[in-house]
């Protein structure tokens, strides 16, 4: 059981199933996107997401592809991407304790922000999985 939950801890959720295919993407759009040098994201089975708490204070921003994230409209905290109004991953940030799952690839490298330091010995691509560095 995974569990996660908001900086200020009004909307909290849990996950029956196990986070899968966990990644961190460099590009610009996801440093925007998760106000960081980098997404650090996991998916989930929709069927085994739950809203536990404050899902009635959830606001959801949906991009041009049907792609959105829902966070958190008294804190901020992105906790989740949807698509077609329904959870497919997790932010880790908001993810409680050890979810027994590590982030296995870095994507889009090629477009970091210039001020991240990309740590030696982790698997990395330049864009996509099909392009190494
Ligand atoms: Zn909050
Ligand atoms: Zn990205």
């Amino acid at each position: 059981m995974v569990t996660g939950e908001c900086f200020c801890g009004e909307v909290t959720y849990q996950v029956s199933g196990k986070l899968r295919d966990a990644k961190s993407c460099h590009c610009s759009r996801c440093r925007k996107a998760f106000s960081s040098q980098a997404s650090a994201y996991a998916a989930v089975d929709p069927q085994e997401f739950t809203w536990l708490s404050g899902e009635n204070i959830l606001t959801s921003y949906v991009g041009e592809q049907g792609f959105g994230l829902q966070f958190c409209s008294q804190c901020g905290s992105t906790l989740c991407g949807i698509f077609n109004e329904k959870v497919h991953g997790v932010t880790l940030g908001c993810v409680n304790g050890d979810p027994d799952i590590e982030i296995g690839m870095h994507i889009y490298v090629g477009s970091k922000a210039t001020w991240e330091v990309i740590p030696e010995g982790i698997l990395q691509y330049k864009e996509d999985v099909s392009d190494s560095l």
